[in-house]
């Protein structure tokens, strides 16, 4: 595909019209949906170390509040493009819609490479990014939380900064925040533990024992820790390997153990960007193979959790008759023409913004506990969390199957006709 076939929002949009195709959907808010409400394009100065000022760019994109104020994450990343954070804006409308939760969706981001960055040049740009949204951003405005190369330190900066310019504390301004200034127990491993709850009921609609299954995962940083964990934990199942991008050697390597991965030894030898250390994993008998490894290997699921379009049109061949199931856990992961070889072989595809949606359920149960400033443990917050996800599968499943139509649409039609009712009641559309 080209380039611009792989622009990410450009595969939102056409997702959507393919949806709106199914649902007949009206073209005013076939219209409204298809682009952003709002963007914000900001310049963020930042002194750094040396004394020089560096200037980044940023963005915050508000897709759609129909249903609530805006939510979604904030990414640093040196490819980041504003075309990359409209796409995830959508999908986050979609999530948020799809788990049936009160809210709307947003995403933001930086270009920058944090981790070649001090970190008080990090603490810096991240005050910075505040300074110049803050605006646009509130409890009952636009909620943002960490992505991608962002995580709770970060955010406690940034409600640091939101606080010190608005003059009195908000901490549901912000979620993914630290325990100790108002987050919530069990958040950081929200999405990774969301994935496998759809990856159990998706095994349960395919009849096949969970203990029995082999996985294959894509990155190892937060998202694909806690599905690998919880994976073998709640499942019984066996991850065979993992990848991760390797900074000092500017390419990414699966790890592969024959027997099974240990993920909670290898979360101990990975650092916070999600990099395994090679040396530590060699020592322990892990082999080391390609970076492409990963998806050619025999197992019953693959669980791409790292980056986008990371399975195309020419990776999808490389998909072993074994695989039975994909849980899209990364954003964007398939591009539409590796999704049609996918319905083609029968591979049963749990959409990104439904397996990846246990990040902002948490985040929307943070929000609420903020509100009441009274705190649930984290076995309350992942209970509430399997019942979202469970539902939130299975309505989607059921229609899938009412409409004769693949997953990833089943979960479009469901969102879609969420939010446009939502558009429609405040008479928008
Ligand atoms: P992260 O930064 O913690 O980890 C990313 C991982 O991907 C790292 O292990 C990195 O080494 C690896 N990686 C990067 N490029 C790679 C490549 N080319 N090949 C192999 N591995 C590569 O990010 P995360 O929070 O785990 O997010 C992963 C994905 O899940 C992203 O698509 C993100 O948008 C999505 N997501 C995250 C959350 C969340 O709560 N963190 C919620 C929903 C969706």
């Amino acid at each position: 595909m080209s380039k611009e076939e792989l622009n990410p929002f450009a595969i939102a949009q056409s997702q959507l019209d393919m949806a709106a195709e199914i649902m007949q959907l009206d073209p005013a808010t076939h219209a409204l949906l298809r682009r952003p409400m709002r963007e914000l394009h900001v310049a963020i100065p930042v002194r750094m170390d040396d004394g020089t000022v560096k200037v980044f760019d940023g963005f915050r994109v508000q897709y759609n509040d129909a249903r609530g104020p805006t939510k979604g994450g904030i990414r640093w990343h040196p490819d980041e493009t504003i075309d990359t954070v409209r796409a995830l804006a959508a999908w986050m409308t979609w999530k948020t819609a799809v788990v049936d939760i009160p809210l709307g969706g947003a995403k933001g981001g930086v270009v920058c490479d944090p981790k070649r960055m001090s970190e008080g040049e990090r603490e810096r740009l991240a005050r910075g990014y505040i300074r110049q949204t803050y605006p646009v951003l509130g409890e009952t405005r636009d909620v943002p939380a960490p992505d991608v190369a962002t995580g709770p330190q970060i955010m406690s900066w940034m409600l640091d900064e939101y606080e010190t310019i608005v003059g009195y504390k908000a901490p549901g301004v912000i979620t993914g925040k630290p325990l100790a200034i108002g987050g919530s127990a069990g958040r950081t491993e929200a999405t990774g533990l969301g994935v496998v709850v759809t990856i159990r009921e998706a095994l349960k609609v395919l009849g096949i024992q969970p203990n029995q299954t082999t996985a294959a995962i894509q990155g190892f940083g937060n998202v694909a820790q806690y599905a690998a964990i919880h994976y073998q934990r709640m499942l019984g199942g066996k991850v065979l390997c993992v990848s991760c991008w390797d900074n000092d050697d500017r390419k990414a390597y699966t790890y592969y153990k024959e027997d099974g991965i240990d993920p909670v030894f290898l979360q101990g030898i990975t650092d916070s960007y999600g990099t395994i250390i090679k040396e530590a994993a060699v020592g322990a008998g892990y082999q080391i193979l390609d970076a492409d490894a990963w998806i050619a290997m025999d197992v019953d699921l693959l669980i791409p959790a790292a980056i986008e379009n990371v399975i195309t049109g020419a990776s999808v061949q490389r998909i072993s008759p074994q695989v039975r199931l994909l849980a899209e856990a990364a954003n964007g992961p398939t591009t539409p023409d590796a999704d049609k070889v996918l319905n083609e072989r029968g591979i049963y595809v749990i959409p990104d913004f439904l397996c990846n949606a246990g990040g902002v359920t948490v985040s929307y149960f943070e929000q609420v506990q903020n509100a009441y400033n009274y705190y649930w443990t984290a076995e309350e917050a992942h209970a509430r969390l399997d019942i979202k996800m469970t539902s939130a599968f299975h309505g989607v499943d059921q229609t899938a199957k009412e409409y004769k139509i693949n997953n990833r649409m089943g979960a479009y039609v469901v969102a879609v006709r969420r939010v446009a009712e939502a558009s429609k009641l405040r008479g928008w559309v």
